[in-house]
């Protein structure tokens, strides 16, 4: 499943393939991604409009655009849920089969594939409003943090899955951000103190910005070659195994820790899979 980094390397590859492109048709094959947004009203807003501007903030996408039906710039808020993939493809390529709304850019076409549809694309985008702080901006700082671990006796390694407390960590960077901090991942919010929970931040933003100078944690399929524009998430059957080689505990089970050679152990927290080494995250 994709988080922040993943999302953000999304977006820096999308947003000058989208900038001045205008919608010319919008075809919705599966409505239930665009909830709360009627299919309707998504083609009436969006057909015509004009890509101006692709951000992200937590895990979305935030696309901008200018459009001759709304009087304000439309925010289109897109999701990628478990398994969805947003890219460009030329007109005449096959359409995927899991395809759940395309855009018709004129040479190309803008499409959002889901096969599970637990992804979003939608006009309404007060999900973002609920979100914490972007962890890699200066909204993020420590003693704030560690105020909002304060009410909190949930495990560190649930907790830090809330977007409310911080936007974008996933279950991969959680556990990788534990373990660079030295923090067990069963340790109650509530009793980090403020210098573990400035370790802890250190830690999150570094993990965070490591991935993304790395390009993707997950591996990235290009399709054919680079020049068709096709990029999506999901494991490529050729791709080299990029968790093995940027990852310390997530997904390593039974290997040595890189600290100090220990197994490392798989724990179930909230019925999703932590990795840890309980000798170096003992506090
Ligand atoms: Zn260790």
């Amino acid at each position: 499943m994709p988080e922040l980094p993943e999302i953000e390397v999304l977006v820096r590859h999308l947003r000058p393939l989208l900038r001045g492109k205008i919608i010319r048709g919008v075809d919705v094959r599966r409505a239930k991604v665009l909830s709360p947004t009627a299919p309707r009203k998504f083609r009436r807003v969006l057909t015509g409009a004009k890509f101006t501007g692709l951000s992200r903030r937590g895990k979305y996408l935030r696309f901008q655009l200018r459009s001759k039906n709304a009087a304000s710039p439309v925010i289109l808020l897109g999701h990628l849920g478990m398994t969805g993939r947003m890219f460009l493809a030329r007109k005449n390529e096959r359409r995927p089969k899991h395809a759940a709304v395309i855009f018709d850019l004129g040479g190309k076409n803008f499409i959002y594939e889901d096969t599970r549809y637990f992804g979003r694309l939608t006009l309404d985008a007060t999900a973002i409003q609920k979100l914490g702080p972007e962890p890699l901006s200066d909204d993020f700082q420590p003693a704030q943090f560690h105020l909002a671990l304060r009410p909190s006796r949930q495990a560190i390694k649930i907790k830090l899955l809330d977007q409310k407390l911080v936007a974008g960590i996933g279950n991969i960077y959680a556990s990788e951000a534990l373990f660079r901090a030295r923090l067990s991942p069963k340790l109650a919010a509530n009793r980090l103190t403020l210098a573990q929970v400035k370790r802890l931040w250190r830690a999150i933003r570094g993990v965070l910005a490591e991935a993304i100078a790395g390009g993707s944690t997950v591996p990235l399929n290009f399709g054919a070659g680079k020049a068709s524009g096709l990029f999506y998430f999901g494991r490529a059957p050729a791709a080299p195994d990029f968790f093995e080689e940027r990852l310390r505990v997530y997904d390593r089970a039974g290997r040595p820790c890189p600290a100090c050679r220990r197994p490392i152990q798989r724990l179930v927290q909230a019925a999703r899979s932590t990795f840890y080494c309980p000798h170096c995250q003992r506090a």
